[in-house]
């Protein structure tokens, strides 16, 4: 492909999604496909010979399109939210096409300080305390991850090596090994299944701590913990706290759980992958009082913020304790502690190489502006609350747990079997995409307002979707259900001959 074809088959595929997003609701959210059908239609082997950008296409929407899930769908209303928009779309595509991987800061300057640039933008607009910021005087700063789920792991790994050192400047003779097959991790068992794996793979024992009945680990809860493991020989480590958990958007009180991580020296990380960004509104910074007791916090701004995955952006209070964690020189730098003027950010991350993903983040937050991104924030709240307002209506139903940022909760009052079926039918017509979790030992369905696109016209018709289907659904269970009792009065009656036979 010369740089000919790749003007044509670029602007060939810009104009293919400027379409799609304009007709994003033409189709049904769900792809009409049967496992296997892009296996069973591409051929096994790869192309010999070269073929043009127009074939390529062709196959593109042929084939790829059709199976491919309409996140955008003001009708996807499953998990949390992946962003995307125009500008960021943009972002990606520069950065992906200037090629250039920000190893260090000579492999490419601006790689680097855009990502400073950025995250002290974002970390600003969100309200963190300023110990967070890559700025002068201190050595915090933000980065750039791939996904929440490194990060909760980029900073176990880090909160390891961080209790380690502590407790070797206490006692050099202790057997590091030894010591750190000591070291627990504690989380709510409402926390992303990603915090349970990060304890996995970073080979530390994670507790998941029983949440109150509101979701929220409380502090009670994590003191009896600690003091448990520790009267048993172990040492708390790591705690990660979530502020808007994955199945409820429940929050927990930074402000219970830092004072004891403080106190016994444990790293607090702060999971906000969804509810997060909604801290650029101060409305909501309430949330996360006692903020300033986290060692680390991120949110994925591929969520709420118009982003494209991948963009978790993570904030510390310290970057030594990455740098000293991750840097396999492992020249101490405690002593050294100079400011962090420009990170060399590879000793922030897992990966070696890293990709210029801060460009996506630039062009939303210069083409929406401060402004225009809490009016995102606010608008998508709005509309949850109107769909709240619809179900709250229909005394057939129960919202809860109170509806929190984007997302209502619900479920049919006559029970998990029959909510369970509801949102079955609504999956199997592939109209509108919700998924299901359990709230307080009850099934319930979540609806999430996820596009960015959604109108308050989009939630009726979400609305009118479910409505109708549990029309359906009621009408046919009491017919089946009189069928049903008709059937055994009638195996009654015929007992009864039997018996005065
Ligand atoms: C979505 C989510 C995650 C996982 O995010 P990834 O970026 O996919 O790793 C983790 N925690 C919470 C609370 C989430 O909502």
């Amino acid at each position: 492909m010369d740089s000919q074809q790749f003007r044509e088959f670029g602007k060939a595929a810009i104009d293919f999604l400027a379409d799609y997003y304009d007709n994003i609701r033409d189709r049904d959210v769900l792809p009409s496909v049967e496992p296997g059908y892009l296996i069973n239609k591409l051929p096994k082997e790869a192309p010999e010979q070269a073929e043009d950008w127009k074939t390529i296409f062709e196959h593109f929407t042929d084939s790829v399109v059709p199976g491919t899930t309409r996140w955008h769908s003001p009708q996807f209303h499953a998990y949390y939210p992946t962003g995307t928009s125009f500008a960021s779309i943009i972002g990606g595509l520069l950065g992906d096409g200037l090629g250039v991987v920000g190893i260090t800061w000579m492999a490419s300057p601006a790689c680097t300080e855009l990502e400073v640039v950025t995250m002290n933008w974002l970390g600003q607009l969100l309200g963190l305390p300023k110990e967070f910021l890559n700025c002068s005087p201190g050595s915090g700063g933000g980065v750039i991850q791939g996904s929440a789920s490194e990060a909760t792991l980029v900073c176990l790994l880090a909160a390891k090596d961080k209790m380690i050192r502590r407790l070797k400047s206490l006692n050099p003779d202790i057997d590091e090994d030894l010591t750190k097959i000591k070291f627990v991790a504690y989380s709510s068992d409402q926390s992303n299944s990603s915090v349970e794996k990060s304890g996995l793979l970073g080979s530390m024992k994670m507790k998941l701590l029983k949440a109150d009945p509101s979701g929220r680990l409380r502090g009670h809860t994590l003191q009896k913990a600690f003091e448990e493991d520790i009267a048993n020989g172990l040492i708390p480590c790591y705690v990660v706290a979530n502020l808007g958990t994955t199945g409820t958007c429940a929050f927990d009180p930074l402000d219970e759980l830092g004072p004891i991580c403080q106190k016994y020296n444990a790293w607090l990380h702060v999971d906000a992958a969804y509810a997060g960004a909604a801290f650029i509104c101060p409305e909501y910074r309430h949330l996360m009082k006692g903020i300033e007791y986290a060692d680390s916090f991120d949110i994925n701004a591929h969520k709420w913020l118009l982003v494209l995955f991948d963009c978790s952006t993570m904030w510390v209070k310290d970057g030594y304790d990455l740098i000293n964690a991750f840097d396999v020189q492992r020249i101490y730098l405690e002593d050294v502690k100079a400011e962090i003027k420009i990170p060399d950010y590879r000793h922030w991350q897992m990966p070696l190489g890293r990709r210029f993903r801060s460009l996506k983040l630039w062009t939303v937050m210069k083409s929406y502006g401060a402004e225009g991104l809490r009016n995102h924030i606010r608008s998508q709240v709005g509309l949850a609350q109107h769909f709240a307002n619809l179900v709250q209506a229909d005394d057939r139903f129960i919202i809860e747990p109170e509806p929190a940022m984007g997302l209502v909760c619900f479920r049919l009052i006559e029970g998990d079997k029959i909510t369970k079926k509801l949102l079955n039918n609504l999956t199997e017509k592939k109209k509108i995409f919700m998924v299901g979790a359990s709230c307080k030992g009850r099934f319930i369905i979540r609806m999430v307002i996820c596009s960015q696109f959604t109108t308050k016209e989009d939630v009726e018709v979400s609305w009118k979707l479910i409505k109708d289907e549990t029309d359906t659904l009621i009408t046919y269970e009491k017919v089946h259900m009189k069928s049903i009792t008709t059937m055994n009065e009638n195996i009654k009656n015929i007992n009864m001959c039997e018996k005065s036979k």
